[in-house]
């Protein structure tokens, strides 16, 4: 084809075929979203769930009933921000004993590492608040509105009477636990007794805002969110991967034993027929609270709460099969066909052992720490309003604020003086009385005969000391002016 204008005539043009964009083939598409489908789990008795009632009923009796516990004349744990104190059983801890937190969140650490290594997700299946609170969330669904099948029989169908109150009595009894849930938090930062007095009257509007904050926090993760906090948002189930190996114990299906599965009745002898002993029946998945299939191996999803394991048993001991073809075992154990001994012993392997000395030693470490810990403490302020100023009698003085802390649960009297230049003496109140985990601040003025020392800045030193035997000493220091 040729271009009729005059000055391209004779050039070829390219000729433009309009491109109609394909029909997209439904079938070929992947959706970037999906939405979760709800789980009913099913309940289960066996070993693991006992066990996950027992950590319920423990967790919950110390987080609920703690706070209401008396230690002298005060709550026996109290982090009150406000008055910047941890009171922790016989403890007082001040913004400057932050250290002992630092150590105790390491501590932390260092033993869901260790747990981990050993037992795998024994935390999130047992001890983590979201699964106790979505336990109990749980339970309470399945006793208003019933097991599984009723629960899914309900929703999926029409809004009857039945429905409407089962649904709202759920609602009711779920908001109901949810705030008090708030509130017994929140009683671990503000005075419980005072906080439910204020509550009642409407007043402190902060308190009241993060009752409701923590209360709407428990209602959405254990009553809707669920395995969905598991699975999407809780940062341990993403790197825990780095703290397995084949030596971990993990929730396993045994599929040398189990494959081929097969439904079947009791009477057949599978094995003749070239079955395996999982029968298909699934329970272990109707069970699973995150709904998922723990025969398809090892997943990031599965919390460890063993409910698989007794549902399976369960079947097992009707087919009157071995139990155990979902068990707590190994990767190690599973491909070698360890027994429980050799399980046991690979339990000390080096990362275990290294873990452990490094708990050992920081745990030992802080505790020593802890009683060899000062019940006095002193911060020293310059007063600036003064710096240097000759006094009567011909002294050259410098005035301090002290802030005296007392970190005992008694009142103390403290005798103070002070050290480091000749001559020096302390010219304000050398005795002073702080109540119990209190501070007072004082002022105090240090003398020295004028011409004694040489003009410049000089190191000096107050000594705190308790009255009562072993009731601390402290000693703090500060910097004494002489002027040209
Ligand atoms: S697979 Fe088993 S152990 Fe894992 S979460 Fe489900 S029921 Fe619990
Ligand atoms: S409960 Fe046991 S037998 Fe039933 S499907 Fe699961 S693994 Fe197979």
């Amino acid at each position: 084809m040729k271009s009729d204008s005059g000055k391209d005539a004779g050039k070829p043009v390219r000729k433009v075929i309009p491109i109609t964009p394909a029909e997209p083939d439904p079938s070929q598409m992947v959706a970037m979203f999906e939405s979760e489908k709800k789980v009913y789990a099913r309940s289960i008795s066996g070993v693991f769930a006992r066990w996950r009632w027992i950590m319920v009923f423990l967790t919950q009796i110390v987080f609920y009933g703690l706070p209401w516990l008396e230690w002298g004349q005060r709550q026996m744990v109290l982090f009150d921000l406000g008055a910047r104190r941890f009171y922790l059983f016989g403890l007082v801890l001040y913004p400057q004993d932050f250290i002992y937190l630092t150590g105790l969140l390491i501590i932390c650490a260092l033993s869901l590492f260790l747990f981990t290594a050993v037992a795998g997700r024994l935390w999130c299946g047992f001890s983590c608040p979201q699964t106790v609170y979505t336990e109990i969330f749980m339970w309470i669904e399945s006793k208003v509105e019933g097991d599984r099948s009723a629960r899914m029989r309900l929703d999926k169908n029409g809004w009857t009477f039945e429905k409407v109150w089962k649904k709202s009595l759920k609602q009711v009894l779920w908001i109901v636990f949810a705030l008090w849930t708030g509130f017994t938090f929140v009683g671990y930062f503000v005075p419980i007794r005072e906080l439910g007095g204020e509550l009642l009257t409407l007043q402190g509007n902060w308190q009241i805002f993060w009752v409701l904050f923590y209360g709407f926090a428990t209602y959405g993760n254990a009553g809707y969110m669920r395995e969905q906090v598991c699975k999407y948002m809780c940062p341990y189930a993403r790197f825990q991967s780095a703290m397995f190996d084949k030596d971990t114990m993990i929730v396993s299906y045994d599929t040398g034993r189990g494959e081929p599965r097969a439904p079947r009745t009791k009477k057949i002898d599978h094995k003749a027929q070239g079955m395996g002993d999982c029968i298909d029946c699934k329970l272990c998945v109707q069970v699973c609270p995150v709904g998922i299939d723990i025969r398809n191996g090892l997943q990031y999803e599965c919390i460890g709460c063993g409910l698989c394991i007794d549902a399976c048993d369960s079947i097992m001991d009707k087919m009157e099969y071995p139990r155990g073809l979902i068990r707590l075992t190994t990767q190690n154990a599973v491909a070698k066909l360890w027994q429980r001994a050799q399980v046991i012993r690979r339990i000390f392997r080096p990362r275990v052992l290294i873990y452990s000395g490094v708990l050992l030693a920081l745990s030992i470490a802080m505790i020593a720490s802890l009683a060899l810990r000062q019940t006095v403490k002193v911060d020293v302020i310059r007063d600036r309003a003064s710096l240097s100023r000759i006094v009567a009698g011909g002294k050259l003085e410098n005035v301090y604020r002290l802030q005296i802390m007392n970190a005992t649960e008694h009142t103390q009297r403290y005798r103070l003086s002070a050290h480091g230049l000749p001559g020096l003496e302390l010219a304000s109140e050398t005795e002073v009385e702080v109540g119990p985990a209190e501070t007072r601040g004082i002022a105090a003025r240090l003398q020295i005969p004028y011409g004694s020392a040489e003009s410049g800045s000089h190191t000096v030193y107050f000594d705190i000391d308790a009255l009562q035997a072993g009731a601390g000493r402290a000693t703090e220091k500060a910097v004494f002016l002489v002027p040209r």
